[in-house]
């Protein structure tokens, strides 16, 4: 399995795409936009000049996309890539979509003798480039097995999450969990701080105590709390609140197709949409802090 064709390079796509071109793997890559194909040629990669013509004699086909419609017509359109595919080929769609539509392009491979996984990604772009992310595979064990060397050449942490759909699903409940607990996060400090608290102090504490979480761990929404951060760096870089925002979109799609109460993600949802709305989309989400901060 030593020809991969990768199908959208953005962000996340293009590093993605390097690292196994670094890995040794022949990778022939398309993007709608030709200019985000500079760094991936640089590094050894092969330029297709279509999708079609990216999959050409490849036995692995990976998309980065940036939504289910844009996966749907990718491989289930009337001209799409699904019928263009040898028997036995797998597809690994690694976009962060709703898991109908991933169950949707399954069952079309599947009739068609093709492997298809889900394998939606977290880390960010830093973990893209360093080859540090984590992939949430929903699809069949055998699969999983077939896909892993090659997700381990982009990726550290690799997770089988259950059918097709499941990495979806796990990657949802995650991302909904964070949008929590750095509303939460931001919340607490921004009332100890208007209580006269030094907010490296008050994280301090919270660390070694029982309100502990990522967020003050390692992303701490208060700018000169932890070096490194994007709250350092006017919320530049890392996560953006437009990305958070639409994975709070897919848990309410989630949400209701099992009937499931979401209050939380709910209340966090309204947070990081109001946020948008007030012009901050394209900063990082623990830029929430400002919401706090400026009411
Ligand atoms: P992006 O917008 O930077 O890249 C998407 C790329 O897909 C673009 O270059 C676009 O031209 C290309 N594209 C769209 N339709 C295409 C088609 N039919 N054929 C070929 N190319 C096509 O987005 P991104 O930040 O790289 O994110 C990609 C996916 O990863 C999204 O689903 C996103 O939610 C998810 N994700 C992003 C991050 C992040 O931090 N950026 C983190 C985790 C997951």
């Amino acid at each position: 399995m030593n020809n991969i064709a990768f199908i959208g390079l953005g962000n996340m796509g293009s590093p993605m795409a390097i690292n196994l071109v670094k890995a040794g793997y022949r990778v022939k890559a398309f993007d709608l936009i030709t200019d985000s194909l500079k760094d991936f040629v640089a590094a050894g990669g092969e330029k297709a000049d279509s999708a079609i013509d990216a999959v050409r004699s490849a036995e692995v086909v990976i998309s980065m996309l940036p939504a289910g419609e844009h996966v749907y017509e990718l491989y289930n359109s009337d001209n799409g890539l699904l019928a263009q595919l040898p028997n036995g080929c797998l597809v690994i769609d690694s976009s962060t979509i709703d898991a109908n539509t991933a169950r949707q392009v399954g069952e079309s491979a599947a009739k068609l003798g093709i492997d298809f996984i889900d394998a939606p990604v977290s880390g960010g772009v830093s973990g893209a480039i360093q080859g540090t992310l984590s992939f949430i595979v929903g699809g069949e064990l055998g699969c999983f097995n077939r896909a892993k060397p090659i997700l381990e050449a982009m990726g550290k942490n690799i997770f089988h999450a259950g059918n097709i759909g499941s990495g979806q699903i796990a990657k949802t409940c995650n991302n909904m969990l964070l949008s929590v607990l750095m509303a939460g996060t931001a919340e607490a400090l921004q009332m100890g701080i208007e209580n006269g608290l030094d907010p490296k102090a008050l994280s301090d504490i919270m660390l070694k105590s029982s309100g502990r979480n990522f967020a003050l761990e390692i992303y701490n929404p208060v700018p000169n709390v932890m070096s490194g951060t994007p709250a350092c760096n006017n919320y530049k870089g890392g996560f953006m609140v437009d990305l958070m925002n639409k994975d709070l979109g897919l848990a309410f799609g989630v949400a209701q197709d099992s009937g499931s109460n979401i209050p939380m993600g709910k209340q966090a949802s309204v947070l990081f949409n109001e946020h948008a709305n007030n012009g901050n989309g394209r900063l990082d989400f623990s830029s929430i802090f400002q919401y706090y901060n400026n009411n």
